[in-house]
């Protein structure tokens, strides 16, 4: 008998990887999404039909691709983000694995258009399976403009997977809320079906956040805000009082990622102690900065966990934030000096 492994065509490797990271169209549009912020984007458009299913465009007013970079964005492994390993501990952009734009030309058609500024004429391709199969240049607006059509077209079984259009179109709406509460300083919007569903302006983080969770909010909201060496704080928490029967409106960004942290959901609901009904999830939109040698974001493929370095003292930072922002607005039943002094000891610790 012969020798029997062989390496596997591009488009092959290209599905295979893109199970991981593109799993559902709201994986595309995250993506995609993120894509158009790191390019320096201040305006972002998502359009989607049927869920995502049968389209997700994306369109920005970013700094476009030369025609060259066109081509390679599609390539596994292809990145402007980082260059060598080090880089992987100060990264400063949403993405860097260069997996996403491979990903996605391997599991549905694509179109881009793409200019620069300095460019008289844009680029466009159309990508299948992986293929480029239509390049040529354009006439377009600076910025990039990507749409995928069909979703899966190539590995039915995917697509059978795949949820009713109202599922997959929550689970958009999940991820296009998490960008726009990260960024509240771009214009975003979102259109369904033709339905425009979300217009936001630019705005503060409290501004996005009423305009994302609703004006109900309004005076339901303490500000958490603590300043320390080793990292900041900010953002909102609701009033026990908009505290909830299921896990509603719960967000940590880290470096203006959305991650999911059961562990500092544990320091939230301790630093809330007994001010909530038990069996409730209290609201929370919070922003932690810290340096990005102090967290490691390259620990799962669609960058939703991530480890810090030294997770005590975030997990100490944030129940003491949120202590001292219910006591200072007098949620918390007694006005507890301790709380404050509770903060600089850390930072004193931290030093
Ligand atoms: P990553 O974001 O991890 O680098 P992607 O596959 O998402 O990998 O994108 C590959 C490259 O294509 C990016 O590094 C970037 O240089 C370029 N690119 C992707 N989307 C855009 C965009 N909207 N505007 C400008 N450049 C883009
Ligand atoms: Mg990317």
């Amino acid at each position: 008998m012969g020798n029997l492994i062989q390496l596997l065509p591009d488009h092959i490797a290209n599905q295979i990887a893109a199970g991981e990271v593109i799993q559902r169209p709201a994986s595309a549009v995250k993506e995609l999404l993120e894509n158009a912020t790191d390019a320096g984007a201040t305006q972002i458009q998502l359009i989607v039909s049927e869920g995502g299913k049968s389209l997700i465009q994306v369109i920005d007013n970013g700094k476009g691709m030369s025609e060259t970079d066109a081509r390679m964005a599609f390539e596994r492994h292809a990145t402007s983000k980082i260059r060598q390993i080090d880089d992987l501990f100060r990264i400063n952009t949403m993405g860097f694995r260069g997996e996403a734009l491979a990903s996605i030309a391997a599991v549905a058609q694509v179109e881009l258009k793409t200019r620069r500024e300095e460019d008289e004429l844009g680029t466009r391709l159309e990508i299948e399976n992986s293929k480029i199969i239509v390049q040529e240049p354009c006439a377009c607006a600076v910025g990039t403009q990507i749409s995928m059509k069909n979703l899966f077209f190539s590995v039915p079984a995917r697509r059978n997977f795949l949820k009713n259009n109202a599922v997959e179109m929550r689970h958009i709406i999940d991820e296009f809320m998490r960008v726009a509460l990260a960024f509240p300083g771009l214009a975003f919007s979102l259109t369904s079906n033709g339905q425009e569903v979300f217009h936001l302006e630019p705005g503060s983080h409290k501004q996005r956040i009423i305009q994302l969770l609703g004006n109900a909010y309004q005076t339901k909201l303490v500000s958490v805000n603590e300043e320390t060496d080793y990292m900041n704080i900010k953002g909102l928490v609701g009033k026990p009082e908009t505290a909830r029967k299921t896990r509603g409106d719960q967000y940590f960004f880290v470096n203006n990622r959305f991650i999911k942290s059961a562990y500092l959901n544990h320091a939230v609901n301790t630093a809330f102690d007994n001010l909530l009904p038990k069996d409730s999830f209290p609201t929370y939109i919070l922003y932690i900065e810290l340096d990005s040698a102090q967290v490691d974001i390259n620990v799962h493929p669609t960058k939703q966990e991530i480890k810090f370095e030294d997770e005590k003292i975030v997990y100490a930072f944030v129940q003491a934030a949120v202590k001292h922002a219910l006591a200072q607005f007098s949620v918390a039943p007694s006005l507890d000096f301790s709380l404050n002094a509770g903060i600089q000891q850390l930072d004193a610790r931290i030093q």
